[in-house]
C-alpha cells in the first residue's frame, strides 16, 4: 500500500484493525538502479510527520477479508462465494444482478444502483464495449513469493524496493510481507517479457530475468519458493466513462495503472469512496443518473493521470535525482505525488517543470529499453 491509503482506511473506520494486524509496516521505498546502485530509503515520514506515513505490506486475500468483515460491523449484509453472472438491464439502466451461491442456486437482486468492484474481470465495461488499452502501458509481469529470502531489519524491514534490470528491459519489486514471506515480480513490456520470447515457460523466463538483476539474485538465494508463477498480461487501461443510469464502476472495473508505484488499492479505495458519497447522495435525492452516480469521474481522473505521468517519466528514463537537485523546493511535492496525494491542482507545478525540463538534454538518464 502507499500512504495516502491512510485516509480512506480511516473513513471507512479500519485503521484499528490494521493496527492490530500483523502485516509488516511499511515506512519506505528504495529504487536500485540497471548498476545495483540502491538509494538512501525514502522515508515518508520525512516528507509528512504524521501517523499516516506508516503504511503496511498486506496479503490481499487477508486485508480484503478484514475489510469485507468491517462492513458486515458496520451493517452491510455481505454474501461470499456468490457469483455474479449478468448485470440485468432495462434498455440502458441497470436494475440489478442475476447472481449464483454455492450451491447452484440462480436468483435475482434488484437494485437502483449496481456498483461493479469486479476488479479486471470488469463485467460492465466488458458488456459495453468500453475498454481503452493505454498504448504507451503495455506492459506484463511475472512474480511468485519466496519463504527465507534476504530482509532488511527495523525501520527498514517492510521497505519497498524497486529495482531496474540491467539494460533497462524492465523492474523487479521486492516486497516484504508476514510470516517471512517475499513477493518478487518482474515487469517489462509484454512484447519483450513474453511474446518474443521464444519460451512460455514461466519459470525460465522468471530466472532469466533474475540473472539480469543481481541484488535480486544474491537475496533470493538462500530462500525457497512457496508459490507458483503467477502472470498477468498488458494490464493497463480505463474505461470510456465511469457510470451510466443506475451503475457506476470502481477501482480496476474502471480502470487499471501500472504497478510501479504500487498504487491501485489506493486509487481502488479512492475511487470506491468518491463513487459511494454520490450514490448516496443520489439515493437521498432520488437521482440514480449516470451524470449523477458519475460526477466524481473528472476529478479522479485528473488524479489518475497525475500518477500515469509519473509512471510514464520513469519508463521514459525521466531523472527525478536531476529534477530534484534544479527545483529543490518541489522535493514535497513530487514526494506527495508518489505516495498518492494526487487530487490536489496546485502539483501540477510539478508537471509544468518536468514538461520544461524534458524540453532540454540532460533531463533524462539513457531511456528505459522496454
Ligand atoms: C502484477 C500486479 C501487481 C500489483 N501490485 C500492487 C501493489 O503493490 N500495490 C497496490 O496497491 N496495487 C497493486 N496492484 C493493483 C491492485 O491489485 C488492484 O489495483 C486492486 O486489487 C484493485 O482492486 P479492486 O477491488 O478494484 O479489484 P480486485 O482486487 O481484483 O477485486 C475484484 C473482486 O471482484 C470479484 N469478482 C470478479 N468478478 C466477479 C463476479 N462475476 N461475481 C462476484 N465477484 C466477482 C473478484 O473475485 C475479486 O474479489 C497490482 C496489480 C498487478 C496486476
Amino acid at each position: 500500500m502507499i500512504p495516502e491509503t491512510y485516509w480512506v482506511l480511516e473513513r471507512l473506520n479500519m485503521l484499528p484493525k490494521m493496527k492490530r494486524s500483523h502485516f509488516v509496516n511499511k515506512h519506505s521505498v528504495q529504487f536500485v538502479n540497471q548498476h545495483g546502485r540502491i538509494s538512501e530509503p525514502f522515508y515518508f515520514h520525512d516528507n509528512k510527520p504524521h501517523e499516516c506515513s506508516q503504511t503496511w505490506q498486506v496479503r490481499r486475500s487477508e486485508f480484503d477479508h478484514l475489510m469485507i468483515e468491517n462492513a458486515r460491523e458496520h451493517g452491510v449484509q455481505a454474501y461470499e462465494g456468490t457469483r455474479v453472472l449478468e448485470v440485468l438491464w432495462e434498455g440502458e439502466r441497470a436494475v440489478g444482478v442475476k447472481v449464483q451461491d454455492e450451491d447452484g442456486t440462480i436468483g435475482e437482486v434488484r437494485a437502483d444502483v449496481v456498483v461493479d468492484a469486479s476488479g479486471q474481470s470488469s463485467m460492465i465495461m466488458s458488456r459495453l464495449n468500453l475498454r481503452e488499452w493505454d498504448p504507451e502501458l503495455k506492459k506484463s509481469a511475472l512474480w511468485t513469493y519466496w519463504e527465507g529470502a534476504y530482509r532488511d531489519t527495523g525501520r527498514d524491514e517492510g521497505a519497498t524496493l524497486v529495482l531496474q534490470t540491467q539494460g533497462k528491459h524492465g523492474w523487479f519489486w521486492y516486497i516484504p510481507l508476514h510470516d517471512d514471506i517475499l513477493s518478487v515480480g518482474v515487469v517489462a513490456s509484454n512484447d519483450y517479457l513474453f511474446k518474443n520470447r521464444g519460451t512460455v515457460d514461466y519459470e525460465k523466463i522468471y530466472f532469466e530475468e533474475v540473472e539480469k538483476c543481481p541484488v535480486v539474485k544474491e537475496r533470493i538465494s538462500s530462500a525457497k519458493r512457496v508459490s507458483q508463477f503467477y502472470a498477468q498480461k498488458e494490464y493497463s487501461y480505463r474505461s470510456k466513462r465511469a457510470s451510466g443510469d443506475g451503475w457506476v464502476l470502481v477501482g480496476d472495473a474502471f480502470g487499471f495503472l501500472d504497478p510501479l508505484y504500487s498504487s491501485g488499492v489506493l486509487l481502488a479505495l479512492k475511487s470506491g469512496q468518491l463513487a459511494a458519497d454520490a450514490v448516496a447522495e443520489g439515493l437521498a435525492k432520488g437521482d440514480t443518473s449516470g451524470a449523477q452516480l458519475g460526477k466524481w469521474e473528472p476529478e479522479y481522473v485528473r488524479g489518475m493521470n497525475r500518477m500515469r505521468r509519473l509512471v510514464c517519466a520513469y519508463y521514459d528514463g525521466f531523472s527525478f535525482g536531476r529534477f530534484v537537485k534544479r527545483h529543490p523546493h518541489k522535493k514535497g511535492a513530487v514526494t506527495d505525488l508518489l505516495i498518492g496525494d494526487l487530487f490536489r491542482e496546485e502539483l501540477d507545478e510539478v508537471f509544468q517543470l518536468m514538461d520544461e525540463m524534458n524540453a532540454e538534454a540532460g533531463a533524462f538518464e539513457e531511456p528505459a529499453v522496454a
